[in-house]
């Protein structure tokens, strides 16, 4: 099975590379391997009725398969620099930008016409913000919401489907150099597996774009292939959820206003992360762990009355332990063993330093639209950065009245893993000619829109060679 392009991943990433290698070069040979499932097959079994909690499933049908972990997000693409990748710091502001522009526009063509877009520029909440300590970052952000961000991927995957050949099922194992190309390999299926063989393809070029999911992967490849590489943060903490009405201000004018605190008592960052209006708390499991996320949809019938969104601090560190994601992945596991996957808490309970017990939670104002096990967070998160976070909803609570109600519910633990960066120049290319590292896999993204548009970029790189 050769081909001129092999693209490892069908996340956003991967997926913008093939759409823009196939409009640019119409005879190019691509194929995109992917380890999950096609979209219309990756369903989750959590029900909320039979099966509450994860079942550990052999790929995760949230993380992995056609469109990424974003197939079943709430398809917020920013258009911004100052937040979800530093992209810019190798394509150059300007061109970021301009990408990220490109992918709203495709986006719109396969179905986000008729969706919004907010923007920061003249917000009255900026001025609200500075006056309590609390500084809004600038964006406009797309919101396709969870229902139509699957309808543009079904319908980019229908404009794909004969033009590029899809390998599903097929997680890469190996990545091999070769004096002509790479020759990537897949990996045993267990006997008795429903999918096919061992596969091996060949390539002149090869783009690898498997997100977080496949980050232990990617360090493999990189000590294998001796590509240098640093090590990147771990961002930890909660999930807030409260009634709608208590956050509609800014919800409303901005839909996801991304605010940061810098605490009084450590001087660290506490910063907003993922709003979702009207939405719902969701966990998800990486590589084992389960951790709280949150999603939010267009559909009017699908709408709850809460708001989530999550208070994140960044952790980094470099001598003499200097895995950051192990140190995250290490309190998501403390969590999940206290309260058997996420574990729920009132801020009043956490205040009065008690744990949280269903009885109390019942009674409460907020009802949670994530059943989780009530307890003590502050068993789970260092004080430095719970301290941090309680120090965030008070600041919040002068710009929305009402965060730092008693019920307010505080779903944890929430972690945001990055990859370690993978050394590459200003194409995106590794120090091998022709094995470029793109998305969310690279530690350059973390976004949607920057997934994206590193994807786009590459493609019109490799393209170029090609004409
Ligand atoms: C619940 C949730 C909500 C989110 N909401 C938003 C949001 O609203 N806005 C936003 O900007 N970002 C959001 N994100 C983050 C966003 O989804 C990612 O930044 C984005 O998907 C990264 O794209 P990617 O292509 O780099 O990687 P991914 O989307 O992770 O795709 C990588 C793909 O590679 C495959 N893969 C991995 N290893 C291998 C292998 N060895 N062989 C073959 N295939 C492999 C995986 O199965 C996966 O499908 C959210 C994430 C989650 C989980």
């Amino acid at each position: 099975m050769r081909y001129d392009v092999l693209i490892i991943g069908a996340g956003p990433g991967g997926i913008f590379s093939a759409y823009e290698l196939t409009k640019l070069d119409k005879t190019l040979k691509i194929a995109v391997i992917e380890a999950g499932n096609v979209l219309e097959k990756r369903i989750c079994p959590i029900d909320g009725r039979n099966i509450k909690s994860c079942v550990n499933c052999e790929t995760c049908a949230i993380m992995r398969g056609f469109g990424g972990a974003g197939a079943f997000s709430d398809g917020k693409y920013n258009i911004t620099n100052d937040f979800g990748g530093t992209l810019h710091e190798y394509i150059g502001r300007n061109t970021a930008i301009e990408l990220m522009e490109y992918v709203d526009e495709i986006n719109c063509r396969f179905g986000g016409a008729g969706t919004k877009m907010y923007s920061t520029a003249k917000s009255a909440m900026k001025k609200k913000c500075m006056q309590n300590k609390l500084k809004l970052l600038d964006a406009r952000v797309r919101h396709l919401g969870t229902d139509i961000n699957y309808i543009v991927l079904g319908n980019i995957y229908d404009e794909l489907k004969d033009k590029v050949d899809f390998y599903f099922n097929t997680a890469i194992q190996s990545i091999e150099k070769m004096e002509d190309g790479y020759r990537v390999r897949s990996e045993k299926p267990e006997s008795g597996s429903e999918h096919a063989e061992e596969k091996v393809f060949e390539g002149d070029k090869c783009i690898i774009s498997v997100g977080r999911s496949g980050s232990k992967w990617m360090e493999s490849v990189c000590s294998e292939l001796d590509i240098p590489t640093k090590s990147n943060r771990v961002d930890l903490g909660v999930r807030v959820e409260l009634p709608a009405v208590i956050f509609e201000d800014i919800t409303d004018e901005l839909y996801e206003g991304k605010i940061v605190y810098r605490t009084e008592k450590f001087e660290d960052r506490v910063r907003t992360f993922c709003m979702n209006p009207n939405g719902i708390v969701v966990s998800e499991n990486t590589n084992g762990i389960v951790t709280v996320n949150g999603h939010s949809f267009e559909d009017e019938n699908r709408k709850t009355e809460n708001t989530n969104f999550a208070l994140l601090v960044a952790k980094h560190f470099s001598e003499p332990f200097k895995d950051s994601n192990e140190y995250g992945e290490s309190i998501a596991r403390l969590s999940n063993m206290l309260g058997g996957g996420v574990i729920v808490q009132r801020f009043g309970d956490l205040e009065r330093g008690r744990r949280s017990v269903q009885k109390r939670i019942d009674e409460g104002t907020v009802r949670p639209t994530l059943n989780a096990t009530p307890g003590d967070l502050s068993l789970v998160l260092p004080k430095r950065l719970m301290d941090g976070i309680i120090e965030m909803i008070y600041a919040l609570d002068k710009i929305a009245p009402g965060v730092a109600n008693d019920d307010t519910l505080l779903y944890g633990v929430e972690v945001k893993f990055y990859n370690m960066e993978v050394q590459l120049d200003n194409n995106l290319e590794t120090i091998h000619k022709g094995l470029y590292v793109i998305g969310d896999g690279s530690g350059v993204t973390h976004s949607l829109s920057h997934a994206s548009a590193s994807g786009v970029y590459v493609a019109r790189h490799i393209a170029g060679k090609y004409r």
